[in-house]
C-alpha cells in the first residue's frame, strides 16, 4: 500500500497521548483517577427526548432515506427556536440546514469556500475542526491569538489588510471552549462590519449557546445587524441537552453560504436518521425544555462555584465564566502547561487538560471540565488544593 494522502499526514500529532499513557499508569496502580480533561456531559438526556425517540425508532417509515435537506419539521424547530429565544426569524427552508453534528459542518464548510492560496481566521486556544477542515480543504490557517488582556477575542486591528483581502472565512465560538469567554452583541456587530467590509463569511459556533449561568443568555450572531448577511451559525443539541453520541446539529444564517453548504452534503452524506430528527423536534419544541435547561445550568453553576472557590482557597483566583462547562486559568510558574498538567496528574490523580492542546496560544494554561458530579469535583479539587502549590 502506499502512503496515506499528504492531508492526513500533515494532521498535528496527538498531543494528549503522554497524559493518556500516565492516566493508564496511574489506574494500573490503583489510583482513583478522576478525570475533568473531556468536554463530554456526563448526565443523561433528558426522559421527555428519550421517549419520543423510542417512538420514532418504532416506525418503519422512518427507516429509509430521510430527505436530502432534512425534515422541514426539524428545520421548522430550528427556526421557531431562534424565533423564540433570539427574536430572530428564520426560513426553514433557506436559512436552515440540518447537521450529523455540529463538528460535521464545521468541518465541511471549508471544503465549499477555501481554495488553496485562500485564507481561513482561526481562533487560538480553540476547537481544533476549524484549522483543521482548512487544512483539509488545502487553505491556510491565519491565527487569531485570543488573549486574556482582550477578554479572549480576536483583536480584528491585528490583521493585515493583506490577509483580510484573502479571507475566504472567519472562525468564532461564543461562549468559547476553552476558555469560558463571552461576547457580546456589540462585539458581534463589529466583526460583521469587518467581514463585511472584507467579503468575510463569518462562521461562528454556537455548541455553548445555552450552558449559561447567573440568568446571562448568550447572544446569536445573528442578532448583530447584518448579521445573517455575512454570516452562519453552527448549533448543536449535543451540549445544551446532553446528547453528544445522538449527532444533531444545524446551520443556520446566510442561504447563500447554506446552499453551498447544502450541496456539499448531498454529494457526501446521506443526512440524519428521520427518528433523530423527530426527536430534535421534541427536544426544542417541548415545553419541558425550559425546566430541564434551568435545572442543567444551576448544577453546573454548582460545580462552577466548587472549582472557582477551591482555586481561590489555593491562592489562584481563576475567572468565573458566564458559560460554558470550562474552567480556564494560567499555570503556576515554573511549569507548561504539559508539564502542570502531569505535575497535577502525578500528586493528585486528577487529570485536567494542557491548554497547549487547543493551539500554541493555549501555552501557560490548563482547562478544568465541569463534567463529573459535584462531589467528585469538591474531592478532585481538595486533592488539589492540599498537594498543589500555586505559588
Ligand atoms: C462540543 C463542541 C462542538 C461539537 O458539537 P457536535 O454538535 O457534537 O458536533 C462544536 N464546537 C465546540 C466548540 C464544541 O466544544
Amino acid at each position: 500500500m502506499k502512503n496515506s494522502a499528504d492531508r492526513i499526514q500533515a494532521l498535528p500529532r496527538y498531543l494528549f497521548a503522554e497524559i493518556d499513557k500516565k492516566v493508564r499508569e496511574a489506574q494500573k496502580m490503583g489510583v482513583d483517577v478522576i478525570k475533568l480533561g473531556i468536554g463530554d456531559p456526563d448526565l443523561p438526556t433528558p426522559d421527555y427526548i428519550v421517549r419520543r425517540m423510542q417512538e420514532e425508532a418504532a416506525r418503519p417509515e422512518n427507516h429509509n432515506y430521510p430527505p436530502d435537506d432534512g425534515l422541514r419539521e426539524f428545520r421548522e424547530a430550528v427556526a421557531a427556536y431562534y424565533g423564540k429565544r433570539h427574536g430572530v426569524e428564520l426560513d426553514p427552508d433557506t436559512e436552515v440546514v440540518p447537521l450529523i453534528g455540529s463538528k460535521e459542518g464545521i468541518a465541511h464548510i471549508s471544503f465549499c469556500y477555501t481554495n488553496p492560496g485562500d485564507v481561513n481566521l482561526v481562533p487560538d486556544p480553540g476547537y481544533p475542526v476549524y484549522g483543521i477542515g482548512t487544512l483539509f480543504a488545502g487553505g491556510t490557517s491565519y491565527i487569531m491569538p485570543l488573549l486574556e488582556e482582550n477578554n479572549y477575542l480576536p483583536d480584528l486591528s491585528v490583521i493585515p489588510e493583506e490577509v483580510a483581502r484573502k479571507t475566504k472565512l472567519l472562525f468564532l465560538n461564543y461562549p468559547n471552549n476553552p476558555t469560558g469567554a463571552s461576547a457580546t452583541s456589540e462585539y458581534f456587530e463589529q466583526v460583521a462590519s469587518f467581514a463585511g467590509k472584507y467579503n468575510i463569511l463569518v462562521c461562528h459556533d454556537a455548541a455553548y449557546s445555552e450552558i449559561a449561568f447567573d440568568g446571562y443568555q448568550p447572544p446569536s450572531f445573528l442578532e448583530a445587524p447584518g448579521g445573517k448577511d455575512v454570516a452562519i451559525e453552527f448549533g448543536s443539541l449535543s451540549k445544551t441537552f446532553n446528547m453528544t453520541g445522538w449527532r444533531i446539529g444545524y446551520a443556520v444564517g446566510n442561504s447563500e453560504a447554506l446552499e453551498a453548504l447544502y450541496r456539499f452534503k448531498t454529494n457526501t452524506d446521506s443526512g440524519l436518521f428521520k427518528a433523530i430528527q423527530y426527536t430534535g423536534v421534541e427536544a426544542l419544541n417541548n415545553p419541558e425544555m425550559v425546566p430541564f435547561l434551568n435545572g442543567l445550568r444551576k448544577v453546573y453553576q454548582g460545580r462552577r462555584d466548587v472549582v472557582v472557590k477551591a482555586l481561590k482557597e489555593a491562592g489562584w483566583p481563576a475567572r468565573s465564566p458566564q458559560a460554558t462547562f470550562y474552567i480556564w486559568a494560567p499555570v503556576p510558574k515554573g511549569y507548561t502547561s504539559q508539564s502542570f498538567v502531569a505535575h497535577i496528574l502525578e500528586k493528585t490523580g486528577v487529570v485536567i487538560t494542557p491548554g497547549r492542546g487547543f493551539g500554541e496560544y493555549g501555552e501557560g494554561y490548563f482547562r478544568i471540565a465541569l463534567t463529573v458530579k459535584e462531589e467528585r469535583l469538591t474531592e478532585a479539587m481538595t486533592r488539589i488544593k492540599e498537594a498543589v502549590s500555586f505559588q
